[in-house]
């Protein structure tokens, strides 16, 4: 099995580590094996082999090798994909129906996308001759890789996460060491298995470092080697990545948290769009950046529409995340179980109630599980409206029309993504065009894609993932200017 082994990759050598932590079923509490768990000299080892394959193996200027490499990787993970989907399940507690999509095989298949990238991306360009100063001269502006890439990953999307940043990072000519999530090494360490195993990805191109110390992550910020530190996770840490990376004055990538909101404008079929708010928000138990978690429905409909999505919430309720049915699984830890039941506390203290859920459902002992709950009678001033929650839990809130809704969406320290379900398409559209955020889904229109930008605003992140503005991300631009020859200027 791919997962139980769980060795760190290291300059193209699967290694057990020199010590081993758990890994956690999150529906069941059981232990499912060990991983290795990283000492600093194995980070620093990692960050060597990354320095010396990019420095002196020929992968930052060979794209055809890459793009082979890429759709080597692509096609043996496809290979493991049973494997890799019942590792998923059981280490992120991830619904079985989302590893059909994001969870694992579209991120599979989009790394053809970033190989063919690789193939047919202008390397060059050609800005002309000109004659700045009197000296004449012909001008190219060439796009070059970065560097050594350190990747820095949360748990809850782990072969999605790492895919997006191995995927555009790999195409461009860099090289990586991936720090996973302490809850996600399994996922991590079999990518590095299939690196090592089975593709041409020369040794030090790609390296693993798992480990239950967030420090090892934090080693790439500081590290005068790594380039740029590519990162995932809460804008809590995303802002630690900052300050450390400055020191170096690194470049850093971040996609961080996210509040959402979902507005449903009046013209809107209330009861198609209540459903769509409560299964997009407890997808996965909520434990996506970019889920709807802000509710706005039209003042006059309020009641209507709390009873709607409490209706459809309850009736989803979780299940076991092997069942094919399931859309609310486990949240990932009992630290996380009781994150969320904290901000359920600051709700109820700060006036709110619960429409539906409000706390652990029934009949589950073991493992770490949240009812989907709907809390009503709070403004956006409220905590528990404005911070991430990371859980099945949706805050419905009353708007007064598209102006109303756009303000109150718009008023977050975040800007990650948003939804906006109307009647007339055009004021839908209208809406959807003045929401500061980085994705927007109108009438339940899918902006997942290889090809798609993704990224926040505000405190969401900087930077963008996937499409060309992600692969873009991972390049550095370099101008070069050559006195021309005919002795025009020639000083
Ligand atoms: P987290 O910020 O706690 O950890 C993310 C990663 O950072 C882990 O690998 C962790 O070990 C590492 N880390 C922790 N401290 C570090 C430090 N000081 N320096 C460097 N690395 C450090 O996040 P999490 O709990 O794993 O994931 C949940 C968060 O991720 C949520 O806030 C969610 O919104 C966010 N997220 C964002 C996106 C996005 O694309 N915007 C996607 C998925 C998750």
């Amino acid at each position: 099995m791919l997962g139980s082994s769980s060795p760190l990759l290291i300059d193209g050598e699967l290694v057990p580590g020199s010590r081993r932590f758990e890994t956690v079923n999150p529906a069941t509490e059981e232990v499912l094996g060990e991983a290795a768990d990283a000492v600093p000299e194995e980070m620093d080892r990692a960050i060597a082999a990354a320095r010396r394959a990019f420095d002196t193996s020929g992968w930052a200027t060979d794209p055809g090798l890459r793009a082979h490499c890429l759709r080597q990787l692509s096609e043996a993970l496809t290979r493991h994909s049973d494997e890799l989907r019942e590792l998923t399940v059981a280490e992120v507690g991830a619904p079985r129906f989302l590893t059909y999509g994001a969870q694992l095989d579209a991120p599979v298949a989009d790394l053809t996308w970033f190989a063919d990238l690789a193939e047919r991306y202008e390397w060059e360009h050609d800005l002309g001759r000109a004659s700045p100063m009197g000296m004449t001269s012909d001008r190219r502006v060439v796009r070059e890789p970065a560097g050594v890439v350190g990747a820095v990953t949360p748990w809850n999307f782990p072969h999605q996460i790492n895919l997006a940043k191995l995927g555009p990072a790999l195409a461009a000519g860099n090289t990586v060491v991936l720090k996973p999530a302490p809850e996600t090494p399994w996922c991590a360490a079999a990518l590095g298995v299939v690196i090592a195993e089975e593709t041409d990805i020369p040794p030090g191109v790609v390296n693993v470092v798992t480990g239950a110390d967030h420090a090892l992550g934090a080693m790439l910020s500081t590290d005068p080697r790594v380039d740029l530190v590519s990162f995932t996770g809460s804008t809590a840490t995303g802002r630690a990545v900052m300050r450390d990376a400055a020191e170096t004055v690194k470049r850093v990538f971040l996609e961080l948290g996210g509040k959402s909101a979902f507005i449903v404008l009046d013209d809107a079929d209330l009861r198609a769009a209540c459903s769509h708010a409560a299964f997009a928000g407890i997808t996965h138990a909520g434990q996506g950046c970019a889920i709807t978690t802000r509710l706005l429905v039209p003042r006059a409909r309020h009641d209507e529409a709390v009873e709607m999505t409490a209706t459809t919430m309850a009736k989803l309720g979780t299940g076991d995340p092997r069942d094919d049915r399931t859309v609310c699984g486990p949240v990932i830890s009992a630290r996380q179980r009781d994150r969320i039941e904290g901000y359920l506390d600051l709700a109820r203290a700060e006036g709110g109630a619960f429409a539906t859920g409000g706390g652990r459902p029934e009949g589950r002992a073991k493992g770490f599980w949240i009812e989907p709950t709907l809390v009503t009678g709070l403004d956006n001033t409220a905590r528990a409206a404005r911070e991430e929650i990371f859980g099945p839990v949706l805050v419905i809130m009353p708007h007064d029309g598209d102006d109303d809704a756009v303000r109150i969406a718009n008023d977050s320290p975040y800007g990650l993504s948003g939804a906006v379900h109307g009647g007339d398409p055009d004021r839908a559209r209208a809406a959807a065009r003045r929401l500061r955020t980085g994705t927007v889904s109108v009438n339940g229109g899918v902006w997942y894609g290889a090809d798609v930008p993704f990224g926040g605003y505000k405190q969401s992140g900087i930077g963008r993932e996937m499409g060309v503005a992600g692969f873009e991300e991972y390049l550095e631009t370099k101008a070069i200017a050559e006195i021309a020859r005919t002795g025009e200027g020639v000083g």
